[in-house]
């Protein structure tokens, strides 16, 4: 996959691969240059060559400078390319995944992977093209240069190159591992900071400032040293090629010295090599470099690519069934699991169309659970899930989906104008519907006195609205999508009584006609549903009318009296 990105790119790679090459080589270049400038201008003493010489070795220069400006800028645009184009893959997958994924993976440790690993493997990619190819051509044309003069000089100064080996592999591995830790922690501190920022309020009401500082400074510690163990054992390989350097002048010049005493070799030629090799030892020592820094490019891909191997559980059908007219939903016998916790045992009811279904029931016992069934952003374990008679599996995903609306306690609101939280990226919607829906919804009545009216931001996650507010906005969004079938996840604490008339009202003129589904709070919405289906434990234990229940003197009965509801 990375080389897909990399593919779509190879007449700007080709260009800035060509560019290294003459980089690369000026190197090269310049080494052989020093041989007529030693044995011809000063042994020879042609004073003419002078400017030659001169002139050429700064015209490599000047060919050095040119080609590195560019190959560099042509390198850091590829790289940005792949790198925003990789963002962009990774969310659009993320978004296919489903519910259990992102309770395994808080937001903040995918944001660290969006952001973090793809970062990660952009600036060291381009270290790694830009440095290691430019260095790579420098290597081949220094040692060109080098086996031209003298093939078994040169085996000398690479005597020190097999002691390599063995600790080069060790410190990649160590390097490999260390840096999987570090983008785990760096996960794991963003996660954190995203939960404290989230939750600041109850940060600062239940006084945890300091105790969160503190899990914050051991987070940044932990990661401070894994970072300080990498970075060290990263040096440690160019420190290994110094000391093979090392090894390898000395050899040279125990055996060259003498050649070149005896007469047999001329000074010219003895500098040109030794150049050469000097010149070799930076890109070395940077291509040793990056090995280690390839090492930690690996382990973030290594992540993103466990990332893009997590199939979505959740899948569309190969060959989706059409949308079936009716919108009655059933549910024969579902079970569902967390985990190993079982949540839905055996659950059957069915909500007729154009009806009201209220689910009563305890806090846990899985009413929640039956809306994520029924989207689809769960799937059962067992059973099967129907509308109009097609098991939900069956239907286009996108298709079943636009089949709902739903308003739930918390509704999720972007920080965007309250206008464009109704609109929801739609831009087919006359100015005359959207008062309309406004209208209904209740909305007007807190955006009129509003200086900037619809313009208002509601805040990250609507925090500028109050809870009621916001509920009033889902409501618009749901009328603005006008869906056969509707969810409503009853407020109960977070509204006051003037809201909650309004709410209950705009709510009920919303169900008008839909196939609904509440789960309920308010004793009102249950007396007036069409049936009652009363939950605990993951199982129907009753369903009826508000009167038949009440005859039939069970569970509901009993709730209804703790409620003093007669
Ligand atoms: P209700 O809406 O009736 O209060 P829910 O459907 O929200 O109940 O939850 C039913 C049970 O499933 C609860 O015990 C809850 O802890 C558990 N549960 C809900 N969602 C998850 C989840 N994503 N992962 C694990 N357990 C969950």
């Amino acid at each position: 996959m990375w080389r897909d990105y990399l593919r779509s790119h190879w007449p700007l790679m080709s260009v800035a691969l060509l560019l290294m090459v003459i980089e690369g080589s000026t190197l090269g270049a310049l080494s052989w240059m020093l041989e007529p400038l030693f044995d011809r201008v000063f042994s020879a003493k042609e004073a003419g060559m002078i400017w030659w010489v001169g002139g050429a070795i700064f015209g490599l220069f000047l060919l050095r400078a040119l080609t590195s400006v560019l190959s560099r800028t042509v390198l850091t645009n590829i790289s940005l390319k792949t790198s925003t184009a990789m963002q962009v893959d990774l969310l659009r997958h993320i978004l296919t995944l489903d519910q259990g994924f992102f309770v395994r993976n808080p937001p903040g440790a995918l944001i660290e992977r969006v952001q973090g690993d793809t970062q990660a493997v952009q600036g060291t990619w381009q270290v790694f093209i830009a440095g290691g190819g430019r260095d790579m051509v420098a290597l081949v044309s220094l040692f060109g240069v080098a086996i031209s003069i003298d093939p078994i000089w040169t085996l000398a100064a690479l005597i020190g190159a097999p002691l390599l080996i063995v600790p080069t592999a060790l410190a990649q591995r160590y390097i490999r591992r260390k840096t999987r830790q570090m983008r785990e922690e760096s996960s794991d501190r963003a996660t954190h900071l995203d939960e404290v920022f989230h939750g600041i309020n109850a940060v600062k009401l239940n006084r945890m400032e300091d105790y969160q500082v503190g899990r914050f400074t051991a987070l940044v510690n932990k990661i401070r040293r894994s970072q300080v163990k990498m970075s060290a054992s990263t040096a440690t390989i160019p420190a290994l090629i110094d000391v093979t350097t090392g090894l390898g002048f000395f050899a040279v010049l125990l055996l060259g010295g003498g050649e070149i005493i005896s007469g047999e070799r001329s000074v010219g030629e003895f500098m040109s090599f030794f150049t050469a090799m000097a010149l070799a030892f930076q890109p070395l020592r940077r291509l040793g470099n990056i090995s280690g820094t390839w090492q930690s490019a690996a382990a973030s891909l290594e992540r993103l690519y466990g990332l893009f191997d997590t199939e979505p559980t959740i899948r569309p059908p190969a060959q989706p069934k059409p949308l079936p007219a009716s919108t009655e939903i059933r549910l024969e016998d579902v079970r569902l699991s967390y985990g190993q916790t079982p949540v839905l045992r055996g659950l059957s009811f069915t909500a007729e169309a154009g009806k009201t279904t209220a689910l009563v029931g305890p806090s846990g016992a899985g009413k929640s659970t039956v809306f994520g069934l029924l989207t689809r952003l769960i799937d059962p374990n067992e059973g099967r899930v129907t509308l109009g008679g097609t098991d939900l599996r069956d239907l286009d995903l996108a298709e079943l989906r636009s089949q709902f609306s739903s308003v739930a306690q918390e509704a999720a609101l972007f920080d965007e104008t309250i206008r464009e939280n109704v609109l929801l990226g739609r831009d087919d919607v006359s100015p005359e519907t959207l008062a309309r829906v406004l209208e209904a919804a209740h909305v007007q009545d807190f955006v009129a006195p509003l200086a900037e009216g619809l313009d208002t931001r509601a805040g990250p996650r609507g925090s500028a609205l109050s809870g009621g507010q916001r509920q009033r906005v889902a409501i618009a969004r749901a009328l603005m999508r006008d869906t056969p079938i509707l969810l409503l996840d009853e407020a109960t604490s977070a509204l006051d009584t003037a809201s909650e008339a309004k709410v209950a009202q705009a709510l009920e003129d919303l169900s008008q006609g839909r196939t609904t589904l509440v789960i309920a709070h308010r004793l009102s919405t249950v007396r007036n549903a069409d049936k009652i289906v009363v939950m605990a434990e993951g199982r129907v234990v009753e369903e009826g009318t508000h009167e038949t229940l009440l005859a039939a003197g069970g569970t509901y009965a009993a709730l209804c009296q703790m409620q003093l509801v007669d």
